[in-house]
């Protein structure tokens, strides 16, 4: 048997429809919100994340699905989608118009990662990502629309925390402390923390090594560290957040796996997920549209994981989102069959959602399946009643049966909407 590759998965219908609904309220909130879709390809060629990205991160270094092509070109299924985002916006010059640019995308992402529950090596993201304002109210209405997505979800239990990570006026000197006190600790740190002291100290604060912890923990705060522009910008995020009544946590260790990131970085975990508890992560990029051969644009963005959302969907959530049929189709005997095929036809032109399975079926059998799918309503048709040109509309819901004509079955269908299970 061959199965699907390690880190992938199937999503079966039982689950797809909670899919569904994540695709469909993130739609429908960002487009409230102002963004608009991009549909990015899949694969890049593997400069755009060496570049993007950063050579030293994590996902450069040992995570990228990198191979070449026919034509000796080195490509790369995508890790994340800012770096695409961002070579479309420059490539159709879409600053032309001046002003601001909200642009979202959806789609699979590939990581070289140990899988484990909420960890794959091919996982969904859906990111939106905000072109051209610096001012911090601009983070406080992405993270409130994330807020109001989580919300209309049912997702709860959730932490919001932000951070500062300073820019290229601050960092340096704050790089140099901490390159000093990690140098100083390295005794105490793990082999990837020590790697990293030389070619991107900020990094190891990322490190999850339990027995790194403390010796971290120890490390200055990038927070003491601030030019004054970054400090003000952090205080007028808090601000906005404060207006908008979003609790948050600040975490001055938070500095997010990717290099392009410039004063605000955030995250929102759950603590409905186990260890892989990130639910969504992003920040400002200040420099990457230049970085990338764009004009000087300010960026911030997020990208969520929607494979940790539908996990983190409540249960009331996940047993609601399930479709229902409207109505099943009852057919008893080769004529009801043909006519059957053709009322079923009908109403699904009309709008219903309807079942009909060609299997022949006693009654008994009609109606556990009928309950086994939560369908409110039966449409049942004897050959006699075929004849007759009617048929027997039971709710099962109340156990009331009446006869309808099968000219007026639609207009009645619709003047008694039943409530569905
Ligand atoms: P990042 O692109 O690393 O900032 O991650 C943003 C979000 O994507 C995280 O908060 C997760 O929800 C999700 N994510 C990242 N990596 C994975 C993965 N390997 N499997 C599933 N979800 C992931």
């Amino acid at each position: 048997m061959i199965t699907c590759v390690r880190g992938t998965r199937d999503i079966l219908p039982d689950e797809i429809h909670l899919w569904h609904l994540v695709e469909r309220e993130s739609a429908a909130i960002f487009d409230r919100y102002g963004f608009e879709e991009l549909r990015l390809p899949i694969f890049e060629v593997t400069e755009l994340f060496a570049r993007g990205i950063g050579d030293t991160t994590d996902i450069v270094e040992k995570e990228m699905y990198t191979f070449t092509d026919r034509n000796d070109q080195s490509l790369t299924l995508r890790p994340e989608g800012t770096a695409s985002l961002v070579r479309a916006y420059i490539q159709h010059q879409l600053y032309k118009d001046g002003g601001t640019r909200k642009l979202y995308y959806a789609g699979p992402m590939f990581r070289y990662e140990r899988p484990q529950k909420g960890r794959y090596r091919q996982f969904y993201q859906i990111g939106a990502e905000v072109l051209g304002p610096d001012s911090p109210g601009v983070e406080a209405e992405v993270i409130d629309m994330l807020m109001l997505l989580m919300d209309r979800l049912g997702i709860g239990d959730t932490r919001l925390w932000i951070n500062s990570i300073g820019c290229p006026a601050c960092r340096p000197a704050f790089l140099a402390v901490l390159q000093e006190r990690e140098q100083a600790a390295a005794g105490r740190l793990c082999a990837d923390c020590v790697r990293r002291i030389a070619a991107n100290p900020l990094r190891v604060l990322d490190c999850k090594n339990p027995d790194c912890q403390d010796t971290i923990n120890s490390l200055p705060s990038i927070l003491d560290y601030l030019c004054a522009p970054c400090r003000s910008h952090h205080e007028r995020l808090k601000k906005h957040l404060g207006l908008l009544g979003i609790a948050y946590h600040e975490n001055p260790r938070m500095v997010r796996g990717l290099d392009y990131y410039v004063k605000t970085t955030f995250e929102i975990t759950s603590g409905a997920l186990g260890a892989q508890n990130s639910l969504l992560g992003g920040g400002r990029y200040d420099g990457l549209v230049e970085q990338l051969g764009g004009p000087p644009t300010h960026g911030f963005g997020f990208a969520l994981g929607l494979d940790r959302f539908v996990l983190a969907l409540p249960e009331a959530v996940r047993a609601g989102s399930r479709p229902v049929p409207d109505v099943h189709l009852a057919p008893l005997g080769e004529t009801a069959q043909e006519l059957a095929q053709v009322v079923a036809a009908r109403l699904r032109r009309a709008g219903f959602a309807v079942s009909q399975d060609f299997q022949d079926r006693s009654l008994k059998s009609h109606l556990r399946h009928a309950n086994r799918l939560g369908v409110p309503r039966v449409v049942i048709i004897g050959d006699a009643e075929a004849e007759a040109g009617q048929a027997a509309l039971k709710s099962l819901i109340t156990g009331d049966q009446i006869l309808v004509p099968l000219t007026e079955l639609e207009a009645v269908l619709r003047q008694q909407p039943a409530e569905k299970e």
